[in-house]
């Protein structure tokens, strides 16, 4: 997430710009030419409108804050972070849509929230029974994981789901013991489930561990980038841990009556990037299994509201005449590896464009309303898996969602969507609801329509 406030001012941005040896790495610099030799651009308007619709959108959306506390030690920080889960009945969303505009009292009523919030320990705190803060961090986090339970009935803690897609991580590899730093440990070790001892220094290791969150944890100063990590990972376990939850409540046969929006993309950055290869098998293994009881793929999509991405759809949907855009209401692109190298991230790698982080791929839509969404479709099947045309007919869900986006896609925030919104109320204001939406989701879905 940006550091809003935090831009240089202008007049020494252009002081910079201007400075002799700036402009002498410019100079050598790849500057876009123009699309001349590149992939050309090419908006496509062949959706079907989808009237079959989801009945009921769960969004995923997190956030965080970094606190100063006083327990005496200076500097202390404490990292505030929280991911909402909400629930709309998109019924009811349309019969208020008739009367717009929406009352927000109203609008409330039609979604269902639970939150997850937790604080971890920043720079300069030490919890009772550990000896850094770092040590500590790592601690909260499993105990976090351990604790987290959603569903009353179901029972099934989020470490569970974690550890299960632990199982997933290649153990060719090991990682450093995180007790390197401190203590000089120099094993190689392979995290398994629970908590372990090293098998070199013999320090408590936790399952968690194997995120490596903690390598970005810095004893001193801020952990913005530390506690955003949690956030990232939270947001993605949570989709994962939902669905399989409706996996033993034999609700999967019922997913066609429910959408998924993440917040951002569908990916996994940093050091626990491993996990994006270990969801990406887990969800297709989980829509193999929706596939075969509904005939059709699960409808998920991850939105992202900045980035560079975001503002190449600004920038290719203008035109020379002011107003005129270049995309027309539902019209979409489908990125090819091709076109994101050569158009938006400047690579020639022979690996493909987020072959380690995405578990999806990206794409541009204009909704019916005018807004542009930068979305990420998953994966759902190898031969999905790919980024090599832009054929959305092995997305047999892509009509689906767009339809989807057209319907909620806010009026009242630029290219943004309502359910996502109201997530995002949830996250940036931490309360506990109580309710629990697994369980009123379960029976709503177990309803006839
Ligand atoms: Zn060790």
């Amino acid at each position: 997430m940006p550091y809003e406030g935090e831009f240089a001012s202008y007049r020494s941005v252009r002081r910079i710009v201007e400075a002799e040896r700036v402009q002498k790495l410019l100079n050598r610099a790849r500057v876009f030419r123009g699309a001349s030799r590149q992939t050309p651009l090419a908006p496509k308007q062949d959706l079907d409108v989808v009237a079959d619709l989801p009945v009921f959108v769960l969004a995923i959306d997190g956030s965080y804050a970094e606190v100063d506390v006083r327990i005496g030690y200076p500097g202390a920080k404490v990292g505030y972070v929280t991911v909402a889960s909400v629930l709309l009945d998109l019924d009811r969303v349309s019969r208020l849509d008739e009367s717009r505009p929406i009352d927000p009292r109203e609008f409330r009523k039609t979604e269902q929230a639970e939150t997850i919030d937790s604080a971890l320990p920043g720079s300069n705190v030490v919890t009772i029974n550990q000896k850094s803060a770092c040590s500590s961090f790592r601690q909260e986090v499993y105990e976090i994981f351990h604790d987290i339970i959603l569903d009353d009935v179901d029972r099934v803690r989020l470490l569970t789901t974690y550890e299960e897609l632990l199982q997933r991580k290649p153990a060719s590899r090991g990682q450093e013991c995180p007790y390197r730093e401190s203590h000089g440990c120099t094993a190689e070790i392979v995290v398994p489930r629970g908590v372990s001892d090293c098998p070199q220094c013999k320090r408590p290791v936790f399952s968690t561990d194997a995120l490596r969150i903690h390598e970005r944890f810095r004893d001193l100063g801020t952990n913005g980038e530390a506690f955003g990590l949690v956030m990232q990972v939270w947001e993605r376990i949570l989709l994962i841990h939902f669905l399989r939850c409706f996996e033993r409540q034999n609700l999967l046969g019922r997913m066609g009556r429910l959408a998924f929006f993440v917040d951002g993309p569908l990916g996994v950055f940093g050091p626990p990037a491993w996990l994006s290869a270990a969801i990406s098998a887990e969800l297709k293994r989980l829509n193999a299994i929706v596939r075969a009881e509904t005939g059709n793929d699960l409808v998920i999509v991850g939105v992202e509201k900045s980035g560079n991405f975001v503002t190449h759809f600004e920038e290719i949907d203008r035109t020379e005449n002011p107003g005129e855009q270049r995309f027309c209401p539902r019209s979409y692109m489908l990125l090819t590896d091709q076109y994101i190298k050569e158009r938006i991230t400047c690579s020639d790698s022979d690996k493909r464009y987020g072959q380690d982080t995405y578990f999806g791929r990206k794409f541009f839509y204009k909704t019916s309303g005018g807004a542009q969404i930068v979305g990420t479709i998953p994966f759902l099947t190898d031969e999905q898996d790919t980024l090599r045309h832009d054929d959305i007919s092995i997305y047999p869900r892509f009509g689906t969602l767009c339809s989807l986006l057209d319907k909620l896609a806010s009026s009242r925030y630029v290219n943004s969507v309502t359910p996502l919104i109201a997530a995002h109320a949830h996250a940036a204001i931490p309360l506990h609801l109580g309710t629990k939406v697994l369980q009123r989701l379960a029976t709503a879905l177990m309803g006839d329509r």
